[in-house]
């Protein structure tokens, strides 16, 4: 397996693939110039059908991580359009439209449903996504069995007969090479990357700059679209549907487990698997007859367990297991806090150079309060951070930086209190734009793009709001490449630069996301213990590119740390948090001189030690 893998994964791997594709594409274009039969040509059609879907099914469950156990709704809803819209109904009633534009139509609305329905939808995770859509699922599937008048309820309905078959099976066929073509070109695309961040990291991508729901709300009803097209496309070639025919369970799995076979979250993967898969039902039903059902499900149970990343990863050119994409849903799922709500307005443009304006304030908070349940986690915090200035922030563990920080940043609502960046009021901001107004931040629980390579994690953090809707489809631009080089040189990372995010050190990760921080020329960046579990040395290097940063492009900066030197070295003010409320603000060594403070920090016992010494809270919280 090992041999075959390196085989398939050196360069000669790509001519294979690109030679087969070829060959496979050529044979199929001939096909019907040879003879083939019309139940040959059928089989063949419904075999695209069957790519098309999972190519579709993969560009939520696959690039963007939402596992979807509903998607065959919209092939349904494709079908029954452009049913209702072409049917000769016995009453003489019905709009009997041509072809085209009813399939056109079933592609329109099943795109437009997708829309509203993934709205809705995508803002549950994991699981409970591929719940809520095997219920969509369920339900559509009721209503059309219900809606008689209309669908023609469980009896269906019947469209005007179609027999041209080598012409259906080269429209498919276009289409297919098409929406494969376009899905290569997507992933290549930023708009194709942002859709891997929203996988890898969907509030981390929200924080820098990414419009998470309208990305992948789009992306669901494109794919919702082009697979509700595939089922109007067989509807007129089945020349009948009804509630079981449309609506089918199996079209999902079939979907999902192709996909899975071949390697999800990759181009090539739902076309090989599908392919793969239809041709072993073929032979399967032929042979085992009853046993077919069983034979697939230990072939889905086998590539789970064995070849977690399909066909494709055998070839070195795997993208994410199942169990990492869906079981992610779990611990991602604090996104039920996201505090942006629904409408996202056009984007909006800014200064391309954030000069420092003046005396005027970058951030300022004012009662800033945010409770969990009965616990005030922030307690009428005023904050302030000038034009500039480096600000530390630091409290005992516990005493609401992060969620402060949070707060600030967006992602956690605020219960009162007012946040202005730059003058202008943000305290109902998505975070995403918050982002695109110039504040940056690094986690104290590091987020990075762990499958992506550090350079992709670097080019996906750019100003967000700069390039427009024509950059989102474009590749990444020379001069951000340049960037990205200068930062990773600048941050000791430029040898890694192909490395996977997730291979990094704990401080090789804390040096890229203050790369990624930087990606976007912020004004202002919050770091939220930059240098916890950093070894001595790389926190004076960060230590250095920090002030350099401060002093060359003039960033504002808020630090929280455990490193009490650190924020001395560092910080003009100091503003010490305890149990949510202010406790003292400051220079460095007022602050370490109060009583308060060593009383609250350090514990009684140590209020009569030096003072202002570079010592570490005992409670030892320095986890990733
Ligand atoms: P710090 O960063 O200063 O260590 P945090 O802001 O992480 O402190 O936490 C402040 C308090 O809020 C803690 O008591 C913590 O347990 C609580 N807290 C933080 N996040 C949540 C949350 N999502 N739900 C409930 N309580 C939380
Ligand atoms: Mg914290």
């Amino acid at each position: 397996m090992k041999a075959l893998e390196q085989r398939l994964a050196g360069g000669g791997g790509r001519t294979v693939v690109l030679t087969v594709a070829a060959a496979a594409l050529g044979w199929l274009a001939v096909l019907p110039l040879l003879g083939a039969s019309d139940s040959t040509l059928l089989t063949m059609t419904l075999m695209f059908t069957a790519v098309a879907v999972a190519v579709n099914w993969n560009l939520t469950g696959g690039f963007t991580g939402y596992v979807d156990f509903g998607h065959a709704v919209w092939f349904g809803v494709g079908a029954y359009v452009t049913a209702i819209m072409m049917s000769l109904q016995a009453d003489g009633v019905g709009t009997h439209w041509p072809p085209i534009p009813a399939i056109v139509l079933g592609a329109v609305v099943a795109g437009v449903l997708a829309a509203l329905i993934g709205r809705a939808t995508m803002r549950l995770k994991g699981p409970y996504f591929s719940v809520a859509m095997l219920g969509t699922f369920v339900a559509m599937r009721e209503i059309v069995r219900t809606w008689g008048g209309l669908t023609g309820g469980g009896v269906g309905l019947t469209l005007p007969p179609y027999l041209n078959r080598p012409l259906f099976y080269y429209l498919e066929l276009a289409l297919v090479v098409g929406l494969v073509a376009f899905v290569w070109w997507l992933r290549r695309t930023r708009f194709g990357a942002a859709l891997v961040a929203i996988r890898e990291d969907e509030i981390g991508a929200q924080m820098r700059g990414i419009a998470t729901t309208r990305l992948k709300v789009a992306t669901f009803s494109f794919a919702g679209a082009s697979t509700g097209l595939f089922g109007g496309l067989w509807a007129y070639q089945n020349t009948f549907v009804d509630p079981d025919v449309a609506f089918t369970e199996v079209r999902t799995l079939d979907a999902v487990m192709g996909t899975l076979l071949g390697g999800l979250g990759t181009v090539a993967g739902p076309v090989l698997g599908s392919v793969v898969l239809y041709w072993l039902r073929e032979v399967l039903w032929a042979n085992l007859l009853d046993y077919h059902l069983v034979a697939q499900g230990l072939l889905l149970i086998l590539v789970v367990l064995f070849m977690p990343k399909g066909l494709m990863g055998l070839a070195g050119r795997g993208g994410p297991s199942l169990l990492k994409v869906w079981g992610d849903g779990r611990s991602r799922s604090r996104g039920g806090e996201v505090a942006h709500r629904g409408e996202e307005a056009a984007e909006e443009s800014h200064p391309a150079t954030p000069e420092p304006a003046g005396a005027m304030m970058t951030v300022e908070g004012s009662r800033i309060t945010k409770r969990f349940g009965g616990l005030t986690a922030v307690d009428r915090v005023d904050i302030e951070v000038g034009a500039g200035e480096m600000v530390g922030l630091i409290g005992p563990n516990g005493s609401g930086k992060t969620t402060l920080f949070d707060c600030l940043s967006r992602i956690l609502s605020v219960d009162e209190g007012e946040i202005r960046f730059d003058g202008r009021d943000i305290t109902r901001l998505a975070p995403h734009k918050v982002a695109r107004l110039g504040v940056s931040r690094t986690f104290q629980v590091i987020r990075v793009y762990r499958d992506l390579t550090v350079r992709e994690n670097m080019e996906l953090s750019i100003q967000w709001g700069r390039i427009g809707v024509r950059g989102l489809f474009r590749r990444t631009d020379e001069a951000t490449r340049a960037k990205a080089e200068r930062l990773m040189a600048f941050l000791m990372l430029d040898g890694l630069s192909d490395e996977p995010a997730g291979t990094l050190s704990g401080g090789q990760r804390r040096l890229l996301e203050i790369g990624m921080a930087l990606m976007s020329d912020p004004k202002l960046i919050l770091l939220d213990e930059a240098t916890s579990g950093v070894n001595p040395t790389l926190v004076e290097d960060i230590k250095d590119r920090l002030t350099a940063v401060n002093a060359q492009r003039g960033v504002s900066m808020l630090l929280v740390e455990h490193n009490v030197q650190f924020v001395a070295d560092l910080s003009q003010r100091v503003i010490v948090l305890d149990t949510g409320a202010k406790l003292a603000e400051g220079s460095p060594s007022q602050v370490m001189e109060d009583q308060a403070v060593i009383e609250a920090y350090f514990g009684a016992d140590a209020a009569a030690a030096a003072p202002g010494g570079a010592r570490e809270p005992s409670d030892g919280a320095g986890e990733q």
